[in-house]
Formats: structure tokens, C-alpha cells, sequence
């Protein structure tokens, strides 16, 4: 009975793959570095090897699975199946990835971008549940976003649409990874988080943040919300700074798209309250009254990590059929 999903989250780090029923009920799943620097052929086999893993595992194999969902950072071209070029695995440049992946495994594969593909799962069974209308930003190295708009998520023609992280909100502010300046993705992501925190410091503002860049040579974004926690006046002021820049995000997205839900998710979600609570505020104090948009939720995803996998499995469900 072939009657199983693989669901397939690329990260720069890790290739984290699941393994689901078509209910999207979580069978196993199994976690392999990525070694990025191997390339996509490289790539494509361990997709192939640890599938294999996961399913001998749960006492299955390939016969039983009918078809493979890839999610993948950067910019994804679905019609294609083309990933055209992705930040975090330098060797990814106009990679057929869809067919690679479909060749090697011999299954029909769905290849998505991994924001939306996480943003997807969300959408079905996570915190947008039941919301046809919806975002999601991942807030991690960079930020990531997803737009499920009347219950379908938006790619544009190349696939680039929802580059959330790139809307700007400072004109002729930081520059960002991306070529523009003032991004939101330069002030709020966790890298630039801890940047604009590393910034203060060495300027020779005096803060407890002192102590883990003289310790360990840098600040990292865990660091400030630490230290914010603990009532550093410095960290404190970067965290609402990443705060007011994600709540900027907000209200523009608010006008764009009119969600019912902006959903966070990434590693940057465990700063909990710390982080949501500015947001939500910042958001109250910012958007405008007349179109009645002060309602709209902003929470936490529901699914953590599993949110990759578990989307780009329910988009293979579409290749089964
Ligand atoms: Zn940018």
C-alpha cells in the first residue's frame, strides 16, 4: 500500500525528513547534516539514504510511499522546480531540484520554499488553523515570511514572492544582507538583533553585555534577551528595537493583505513574552483606526519544528492524487 508521505525540510545546517500517513499523522523522523558544501548531488543521495533509514526504522520502505515534499530555503521555482539560488547553501544555483530529488528517490516530489512550506502546515493543523487568510514570518538568521491569502499560499511568477524580511521600513537605514537599506530583516532578525546589541556595546556604551563579548568574542541574540531580562538598559532598548521593527512589518502586511494572523516562528520565538509582548503594543500604538485592523492576532506557530517537515508533507499529499 503506498499510502505514506516523506516530508523534507533542507535547512543550511540540517535535512530534517519525516515521515507522515495521509492524515499527516507523524510516523518518525530522522535529522542528517547537511554538509552544504557537498553540493546538490551530494545532497539529493543523503535525501535518498536517510529516507531509506528513516523508513526501515518503522518497518516500511519507498514501496509504501507515495510522494516526497521538499522544502527549501531561497528562492523556489515551482512551475520549475528550480531552485534559483538560496543564501545558506552557496552551491544551490539554478538546482532542478524537483526532478533530482524525484529521479533519485523515484517518487513524485513537490518542491516549495521552506517559509512557505512551514507556513502551510501552520495553516492546516498549527495556529492559523481553520484561517484562509494568514502570514507567517520565520525569525532566525533572517527573516522568512509565507502568505496564505482566500486559503492559497502566494508565489508570484519566479517564486518570489513573501520576502517578508526585505520590506523596507527605515529608508536609508542598516544595510541589509539583500543589497537594500533599512530593511526589517537588518534590524530584527537574530543576527542583526545581536549586531545592532555588538554595535552598542563596542561604541562603549556601558552594559552587562560586556561580559559575553569579552567571554566568547561576541553577543549573540539569546544574550540580549537574557540580559534585557535582567534589566541591562542596553539589551532592553535592542529589544524593543527588534520589537518596534517586527511590529512595523505588521502594520504594513496588515494593509497589504488584511490576515486574520501573523503568525512567528523560528528560534527566536523561545524569547516568549519578551518578544511578543512589544509587538503586540507597538502594533496597537501604530496602526491606524479608521480600517479597524487593531484585532488582528499576533501569536506564536503551534508546531515548532516540526512545521517544515510537516508542510512539505502535506503538499506531497497534492502529488498523490
Ligand atoms: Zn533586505
Amino acid at each position: 500500500m503506498t499510502t505514506y508521505l516523506l516530508g523534507i525540510d533542507l535547512g543550511g545546517t540540517n535535512i530534517k525528513i519525516g515521515c507522515f500517513d495521509t492524515a499527516l499523522k507523524l510516523i518518525g523522523k530522522i535529522s542528517v547534516p547537511t554538509d552544504a558544501e557537498m553540493g546538490p548531488d551530494f545532497i539529493v543521495d543523503k535525501f535518498y539514504c536517510a529516507s531509506e533509514e528513516l523508513l526501515k526504522q518503522n518497518d516500511l520502505s519507498l514501496a509504501d510511499v507515495c510522494a516526497v515534499g521538499i522544502g527549501s530555503p531561497g528562492s523556489v521555482n515551482l512551475t520549475e522546480g528550480v531552485v534559483a539560488a538560496a543564501p545558506n547553501l552557496p552551491l544551490f544555483k539554478n538546482v532542478p531540484l524537483k526532478e533530482m530529488a524525484s529521479r533519485r528517490l523515484g517518487k513524485p516530489a513537490i518542491l516549495e520554499n521552506d517559509a512557505n512550506a512551514a507556513c502551510w502546515a501552520e495553516h492546516i493543523i498549527g495556529a492559523g488553523k481553520g484561517s484562509d487568510h494568514m502570514i507567517l514570518l520565520t525569525l532566525g538568521t533572517g527573516i522568512g515570511g509565507g502568505i496564505i491569502t482566500d486559503g492559497r499560499l502566494i508565489h508570484g511568477p519566479s517564486g518570489g514572492a513573501a520576502e517578508l524580511g526585505h520590506l523596507i521600513i527605515y529608508p536609508d537605514g542598516r544595510l541589509c544582507g539583500c543589497g537594500q537599506n533599512g530593511c526589517v530583516e537588518a534590524y530584527a532578525s537574530a543576527n542583526s538583533t545581536a549586531a545592532r546589541a555588538t554595535e552598542t556595546v563596542r561604541g562603549g556604551v556601558r552594559s552587562s553585555l560586556e561580559t559575553p563579548l569579552k567571554e566568547h568574542g561576541k553577543i549573540t541574540c539569546k544574550d540580549v534577551f537574557q540580559h534585557a531580562g535582567h534589566g541591562d538598559a542596553v539589551a532592553k532598548e535592542v529589544v524593543e528595537g527588534t520589537a518596534k521593527a517586527l511590529a512595523l512589518l505588521c502594520v504594513q502586511l496588515a494593509n497589504v493583505t488584511d490576515p486574520e494572523s501573523i503568525v512567528f516562528a523560528g528560534g527566536m520565538i523561545a524569547a516568549g513574552d519578551a518578544l511578543l509582548g512589544p509587538i503586540r503594543r507597538f502594533y496597537k500604538q501604530t496602526i491606524g483606526h479608521v480600517f479597524n485592523k487593531g484585532s488582528l492576532e499576533i501569536c506564536f506557530a503551534a508546531l515548532g519544528e516540526d512545521a517544515g517537515i510537516i508542510g512539505a508533507a502535506s503538499l506531497a499529499l497534492t502529488a498523490c492524487r
